[in-house]
């Protein structure tokens, strides 16, 4: 399948940062659109870099990715940017199902949590190496600015699937994506200490109030008034990407004000 990359020349990769092509079988068509306009990004989740590699280039896994990051730095490109890779599964963002035919699919190989237990103990799985970080960098800056993607469409796979997906995890360091002009970030002003805080089971219009917020800014989640699983799940998400420090699913002052930064419009 080498020759999907280019039907003349020598095949190279999209990416002047991609060290070499390793092709994977595992793609298809974009559709509804000829153009990526996300970029996802993912870790791995298997202790063994060798056969996540393997895994995402085997025919039977029906799995694949564009870009694989190893822990050193180096860059290869498994599938065409031109082409649908399928890295994101059921998903949903501001109301499109269908990430795979939309986005540019990023592989970070790290071990990820352990998933017996869900939902995992946040920040419980290894960092991301210097050198990795800075591939990663390098590689969403370039392909950000050839397909001019808009900074609030790079996003993290739990975004996209919250509750089925926790990657890449609370220990990316998306604000240091953000401070290389990647993706969005917020600094919200300090929230007083008496702020409420809504949890699962707790119901009526501000936990309305607060679905239709995470709904505008993408998520996929229904306004029920009600606290439920699902709406546990999406601050769990959105905690992962834009509040770290405290993964607990509550939505706290400072879980809502993060997300009140994130949506203003930018002076
Ligand atoms: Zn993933």
């Amino acid at each position: 399948m080498a020759d999907s990359f280019s039907p003349s020349a020598e095949p190279r990769p999209d990416s002047p940062h991609a060290d070499r092509l390793h092709p994977s079988p595992n793609h298809g068509e974009r559709r509804g659109t000829d153009r990526p306009d996300s970029i996802i990004l993912h870790y791995t989740g298997m202790a063994d870099t060798a056969a996540a590699l393997l895994w995402l280039a085997n025919p039977l896994s029906q799995v694949s990715c564009h870009y694989f990051v190893f822990e050193d730095g180096r860059i290869w490109q498994m599938v065409p940017e031109n082409r649908r890779a399928w890295h994101a599964g059921r998903s949903s963002w501001l109301g499109e199902t269908d990430m795979n035919s939309r986005s540019i699919g990023i592989e970070i190989a790290n071990p990820g949590h352990d998933l017996s237990k869900m939902p995992p103990e946040p920040g419980a799985y290894p960092d991301f190496p210097e050198a990795q970080i800075e591939a990663v960098i390098r590689l969403v800056a370039d392909i950000k600015a050839r397909w001019a993607i808009p900074d609030r469409r790079i996003l993290a796979h739990s975004d996209i699937a919250p509750g089925r997906k926790v990657d890449p995890g609370e220990r990316f360091p998306w604000a240091r994506l953000a401070a290389a002009g990647l993706g969005l970030w917020g600094e919200p002003p300090p929230v007083p200490a008496n702020a409420s805080a809504y949890r699962m089971g707790d119901e009526g219009m501000p936990v309305a109030a607060l679905q239709a917020m995470f709904g505008r800014f993408g998520y996929g989640i229904e306004v029920t008034g009600v606290f439920d699983k699902r709406t546990e799940d999406t601050v769990t998400a959105f905690q992962r990407h834009w509040r770290q420090e405290k993964v607990d699913g509550v939505a706290d002052g400072e879980t809502l004000a993060r997300l009140r930064a994130l949506m203003a419009p930018k002076a």
